[in-house]
């Protein structure tokens, strides 16, 4: 299952920093899951749970989906990509680069 792969990876950064925090108890962590990271949110969630019965840990999971942005090829400038209108908005070229939205990234870790 993709979701759990994905579950394994953002714990493997848990467990980096971890080792960096004498002995502090990582017990939150937040991802930032854009539209078109290929991640539903929900089942993320619910591998997340599993794993962490599985490794026998309370982690808490925070998902914050995060809006697709571009930036046009021609006028360069940035804005947000809605409904999947892959047209700019200030010039409606077709050329939009993603420039957020097509990714999941750890954003912070609670210790205690
Ligand atoms: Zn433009």
């Amino acid at each position: 299952m993709h979701e759990m792969s994905i579950a394994r990876a953002i714990y493997r950064q848990i467990e980096l920093a971890e080792q960096e925090q004498n002995g502090m108890q990582p017990i939150a962590c937040e991802v930032e899951v854009g539209p078109l990271s290929g991640i539903e949110p929900l089942c993320l969630q619910a591998a997340f749970a599993d794993l962490m019965n599985e490794v026998g840990r309370m982690i808490g999971l925070t998902i914050q989906e995060i809006p697709l942005r571009g930036r046009c090829s021609d006028c360069h400038t940035e804005s947000s990509i809605d409904g999947f209108q892959f047209n700019c908005s200030i010039c409606g070229g077709p050329r939009m680069q993603v420039t957020s939205g097509d990714q999941i990234q750890l954003v912070s870790i609670d210790f205690l």
